[in-house]
């Protein structure tokens, strides 16, 4: 295994892991006053996000460490 990965939170269903992460920062977010968010990439999907479900659907349905794995083979990591 490579570089320790950060824990985080997920807004969508509030485990913190190091598994694949849709980050929105405070700057692109829509409202300023929001901290930012952090979902999984099927979470995120499954709350209606486009971007997530393309990525998923790139990754074959795979989800958490396999999705991982997945992404770390293709040299990607997380998108925001
Ligand atoms: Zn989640
Ligand atoms: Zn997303």
């Amino acid at each position: 295994m490579g570089a320790e990965r950060p824990q985080r939170y997920c807004d969508g269903c509030s485990e913190v892991d190091d598994h694949p992460r849709h980050i929105i920062g405070v700057a692109n977010h829509p409202s300023q006053d929001r901290s930012p968010e952090q979902w999984h990439l099927d979470c995120h999907a499954a709350h209606g996000c486009d971007s997530c479900a393309a990525r998923l659907a790139g990754a074959s349905g795979r989800t958490g460490a396999e999705l991982m794995a997945h992404f770390a083979e293709q040299r990607v990591g997380d998108h925001g």
